[in-house]
């Protein structure tokens, strides 16, 4: 492919992955009808979107495609607390200013940033009963990599919505996989904290989470290269903070000795992958610079483990590049280099103008200085090698127990809540 390129951040395509990986690939036909709201970044449709592309690819020949069986109160109810699980499984638009709703709208955090909509609690049960539905395929050993775009919404907390996050997909289908998996190791690409997840598992050792992101000024705030974990799960929780116009390969050199590392000393016997596509040059509201391929050299890369892999979604608000990106990582998932120039699908026009899968990169100043770099990569690999034993338990045991850390609720509402959006309005993709 001559037009593929580019030059600047994209990575060069290194040579196809010989050996094959059985796929799962868990998709609602109905997402990309939910609406958040007349100028809401979240954008289901996108998800629909990508699916296009796939099919026209005809990616979809090279893997299952399964409907996911939606998740039921009692699932969701495997990591949130009763009364929140109550709370979205009745509210409405219509019902969100009664009595009965109204007193719980603050304490949940729904309103600015995670708007109550029509069909939200389906919507939620699609993104979570994928998941769980990608963790029993792999608990099953059915499937190598199991992919969930409507998945990775990992700022949802186990009583509270927050950025964009109402069910934390992400957190119920490594308590899935740790029914059948000793070690979970979860890595977050979006440009946010993937938080939720952090503070899901931050006091075991039973799964690890590493997240890259940008810090500094930027939402949720949490991430802090010192925040490691706590109790048994000290040192299980790397964080790495980042800051504007990240490219490729610096990305790349930070990602692929930090993770190789981490599979050697921590030993995972399954890996989840937030692939978050608002790190991508371009997007709404980031600002990172990776291209598609950047981005999907992180798949690339734990792909070439053969561990079990759950591939997930997460942001991403310039609609067509989140669709080209999570296209293009299906492709690498099943072990394929689609042609740069797009099949005609039905949303051709917002590919425009050059109808690529891959797009320019434009010149964004890098803020993270090489030096930088290195001190952060040296401080994760020396936190790394004190991680001293690969844990174990006896799977005769009773299922596993999640513990999260209790925060007084009285706190909850003083605190002011950061926002992930600033409520401009992201009617169009046209323009972004
Ligand atoms: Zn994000």
């Amino acid at each position: 492919m001559a037009n593929d390129d580019f030059s600047g951040a994209s990575l060069p395509t290194p040579g196809a992955d010989a050996s094959k990986r059985r796929v799962t690939y868990f998709y609602e036909p109905t997402i990309g009808d939910y609406y958040y709201g007349q100028g809401h970044p979240m954008k289901p449709h996108r998800i629909r979107m990508a699916h296009n592309l796939i099919v026209h690819y005809n990616l979809h020949r090279k893997m299952e495609i399964i409907c996911p069986f939606p998740a039921g109160p009692t699932d969701i109810g495997k990591f949130h607390s009763p009364d929140y699980v109550d709370f979205l499984a009745s509210v409405t638009p219509e019902s969100l200013h009664d009595h009965g709703h109204a007193r719980h709208l603050k304490r949940f955090n729904v309103g600015e940033d995670c708007p109550v909509f029509d069909g939200m609690f389906s919507f939620c049960q699609a993104s979570a009963g994928g998941s769980i539905g990608a963790a029993v395929k792999l608990n099953l050993q059915d499937a190598d990599i199991a992919i969930n775009w409507a998945g990775g919404l990992h700022h949802a907390k186990k009583s509270e919505a927050s950025g964009f996050c109402y069910v934390n997909d992400i957190v119920l289908g490594i308590l899935e996989l740790l029914k059948r998996h000793r070690r979970v190791l979860y890595i977050d690409i979006d440009i946010h904290h993937g938080d939720g997840v952090e503070e899901a598992f931050y006091t075991t050792d039973r799964v690890m989470t590493v997240s890259f992101h940008k810090f500094g000024d930027f939402f949720p705030g949490t991430g802090h290269i010192k925040d490691v974990g706590h109790g048994q799960g000290k040192n299980y929780a790397l964080n790495v903070p980042l800051n504007d116009g990240i490219d490729d390969v610096s990305f790349r050199d930070l990602f692929r000795p930090v993770i190789r590392k981490v599979m050697e000393a921590y030993q995972p016997e399954a890996v989840v992958l937030q692939c978050g596509a608002d790190s991508l040059a371009g997007d709404r509201l980031g600002c990172f610079n990776l291209s598609v391929k950047g981005h999907a050299d992180c798949l690339r890369f734990l792909r070439s483990f053969n561990v079990p892999l759950m591939v997930l979604g997460g942001g991403g608000y310039t609609m067509r590049n989140v669709a080209r990106c999570w296209c293009y990582e299906t492709a690498v998932a099943v072990g394929v280099e689609p042609d740069n120039k797009l099949p005609f699908n039905e949303y051709f026009e917002y590919f425009g103008p050059d109808y690529t899968l891959h797009v320019r990169p434009t010149p964004v100043e890098n803020h993270n200085s090489p030096a930088d770099l290195e001190k952060i990569r040296n401080l994760l690999l020396e936190q790394i090698s004190r991680l001293t034993h690969t844990p174990s338990v006896q799977f005769q045991t009773a299922p596993p127990v999640t513990r999260v850390p209790e925060q007084p609720e009285q706190r909850m509402d003083i605190r002011p809540k950061p926002r992930i959006w600033t409520g401009e309005d992201c009617e169009s993709d046209a323009e972004a």
